[in-house]
């Protein structure tokens, strides 16, 4: 059998590290301020990072007005995201993008957060590393926020998929990613390795719900 993933990284011309996994169902809930076109694209660009290391999501979008957030996710290889006005401070000072709660050290919630406002201020107080934004276009603005956003977006979903919260040296999974590496162009700083594509395919296969196989059925065409 062929998963569903494989005919499309075929079609995109890329060879994934290890054989295709099945897609992943996300469901994506934006605060009302946080334009869509923003989350657009940074679903693209967290899709670019792991479609390299050949794992794909299925993004369901839902306003967040319009989800009720005291419901879990359903399914247990699925994920829900938020990106809204909450802010954190880490315990060393530093105000995270985005983070994903671990119930216990290995076990993630099915949940990430990601901060638009945290963006918003990290974006401000980068104009060394991505020009003076007064009167810079919205699509641009919006092209270098989505950028850092998904990266941040890819890295949490890493903690989901590897069900660690532990770092790298380097990678997507690197602790710290400074404002150069979330706003350039080059995204080779947020390669997925190998070795962690072993250990997210072991995991995938064991959230799979167990599906009777079902003999298909053939007809022809109308
Ligand atoms: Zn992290």
């Amino acid at each position: 059998m062929v998963p569903f993933g494989a005919s499309r990284a075929t079609a995109a011309g890329l060879l994934p590290a290890t054989p295709m996994l099945p897609p992943m169902i996300v469901t994506v809930v934006a605060a009302s301020d946080v334009p869509p076109s923003l989350v657009s694209l940074m679903l693209a660009e967290t899709d670019a990072i792991w479609r390299r290391a050949g794992f794909t999501f299925i993004w369901q979008r839902v306003p967040l007005d319009a989800w009720p957030l005291d419901t879990p996710p359903s399914r247990p290889a699925s994920l829900r995201v938020i990106i809204g006005r909450n802010q954190r401070t880490a315990a060393d000072g530093t105000l995270p993008l985005g983070w994903i709660v671990f119930d216990d050290v290995a076990t993630p919630e099915q949940e990430v957060y990601v901060s638009y406002a945290s963006a918003v201020r990290l974006f401000e107080s980068a104009t060394g590393v991505v020009g003076p934004i007064n009167a810079m276009p919205r699509l641009q603005r919006e092209t270098l926020m989505a950028r850092a956003m998904g990266r941040v977006l890819a890295h949490e979903i890493g903690h989901y998929l590897l069900a660690s919260k532990v770092h790298a040296v380097g990678g997507l999974m690197k602790a710290v990613q400074t404002a150069t590496e979330l706003f350039s162009p080059d995204r080779t700083h947020f390669l997925v390795q190998p070795s962690q594509m072993t250990t997210v395919a072991a995991r995938v296969a064991s959230l799979q719900p167990l599906v009777p196989e079902v003999t298909p059925r053939f007809r022809g065409g109308v």
